[in-house]
């Protein structure tokens, strides 16, 4: 059970104001907020213990070294990887896709096949075609259904012997809907291909267990589960790691340097060249004890209990259409008004302190294919309420009266 007014009292922001009106924040499919703990976690590194990690002899150096390989042991346990050096702490799940994509550069030759789905981010798109750019590789797309699922038969058809490589979000962060990821993985694997799973979008709901999977990659941003900006990781099976060059050269990712010969460090250095987000890494190892705490069987039927509800009383709105209504959909809710532009009806819920997403959510080509410009994205946390939703809706109801 969530104890909702705990929780709400863990987040300073939640007091805020905004224009005047008490902040109702729905946009958490673009970065969560942040509890107190979190915030106290950066705060106290800054305060007692920056210091340089992995290379100084003296006391800070180490105290803060031990912090930051200690919220490393923690992001093992929770994604249940085999072995620590298997996660890489980098910038975000965007960096951490692009790891991959350019270390597959000298893995793939001409011809290859590379599978995403028509889910995808653009940061789950664009460094897959600039592979096949440097590869002359492929890119098959798996083709959506109006009700934003994917068709897993021609997924199927897609798979062949060419394939190296299939990308899949875990959940869409446009539409909510929960992707078949098990499924997706073993057929891939069952042609040989190599799989990653973006799990920006799921890993604040659900935790994700990468040996049950068996997933090839997993990645993901703290900021999008109560952690800092700036810092996420990519999971890796170590013998993948092992077969990819490093992204980016540098101090810390090296074993000996001569100007004849580098070598290089071994895992996990070899992807963590220069001065890493030290307290952005301590503070993500802090963000998922906090939610773990709250406990993620209880975050998720919460946010379902949102979901119904928000979904219920937005249909009670004439004219307005739900995008994305997948059977197994995580609490976002993207929708229109007919005949008013997404963007007006934001800019009337933010002057009444509602804080929802405009436009193509990064995922333009989900837009082209309902031929929309864009949605009104609501998307709920554990600490949203059935109260804040009546706001909103109270909102929209109002910006449709102010607009039509
Ligand atoms: C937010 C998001 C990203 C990008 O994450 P960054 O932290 O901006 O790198 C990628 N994929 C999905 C599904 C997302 O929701």
């Amino acid at each position: 059970m969530i104890d909702i007014q705990k929780i709400r009292a863990e987040f300073p922001i939640l007091k805020e104001q905004v224009n005047g009106k008490p902040l109702v924040y729905f946009d958490n499919a673009a970065t969560s907020q942040k509890p107190q703990v979190v915030i106290d976690a950066i705060v106290d590194y800054y305060s007692k213990i920056n210091a340089n990690i992995h290379r100084g002899v003296h006391t800070l150096s180490q105290v803060a070294t031990d912090a930051y390989e200690e919220a490393r042991i923690k992001l093992q346990k929770h994604f249940n990887a085999k072995k620590s050096y298997e996660i890489i702490l980098t910038a975000g799940t965007t960096h951490s896709i692009n790891i991959v994509a350019t270390g597959f550069t000298s893995l793939l030759k001409k011809g290859d096949e590379i599978i995403v789905s028509a889910l995808e981010h653009h940061s789950n798109i664009v460094p897959w075609q600039m592979l096949c750019e440097r590869t002359g590789a492929i890119l098959k797309v798996i083709p959506m259904s109006t009700s934003g699922e994917l068709k897993m038969d021609v997924y199927e058809e897609l798979l062949s012997e060419k394939t190296k490589l299939v990308f899949s979000n875990h959940i869409s962060n446009a539409l909510g809907t929960i992707n078949p990821i098990k499924e997706i993985i073993d057929k891939a694997h069952a042609v040989g291909a190599a799989v990653l799973i973006d799990g920006a979008q799921a890993c604040p709901h659900i935790k994700p267990d990468v040996q049950e999977l068996d997933v090839d990659f997993y990645v993901a941003s703290a900021h999008k589960l109560c952690g800092p900006t700036g810092v996420g990781i990519l999971y890796g099976k170590e013998e993948w790691l092992n077969k990819l060059p490093p992204y980016q050269g540098g101090g810390e990712m090296i074993e000996t340097v001569t100007f004849e010969k580098t070598t290089y460090a071994g895992l996990p250095h070899k992807f963590e060249a220069g001065t890493p987000n030290i307290a952005g890494g301590i503070a993500f190892g802090v963000a998922i004890d906090y939610m773990n705490s709250v406990g993620f069987e209880n975050i998720a039927a919460y946010e379902d209990e949102l979901l119904v509800y928000g979904t219920e009383k937005l249909l009670e709105i004439e004219g307005l259409k739900i995008y994305g209504t997948a059977e197994k959909k995580a609490a976002v809710i993207s929708f229109n008004l007919e005949g008013i532009h997404p963007f007006d009806v934001g800019s009337i819920l933010d002057k009444l302190g509602v804080a929802v997403r405009t436009g193509h959510h990064c995922a333009q080509p989900i837009m082209d294919f309902y031929k929309i410009p864009g949605t009104v994205r609501a998307s709920f946390a554990f600490y949203n309420t059935k109260e804040e939703i009546d706001v909103l809706v109270a909102g929209v109801k109002r910006a449709q009266m102010m607009l039509s």
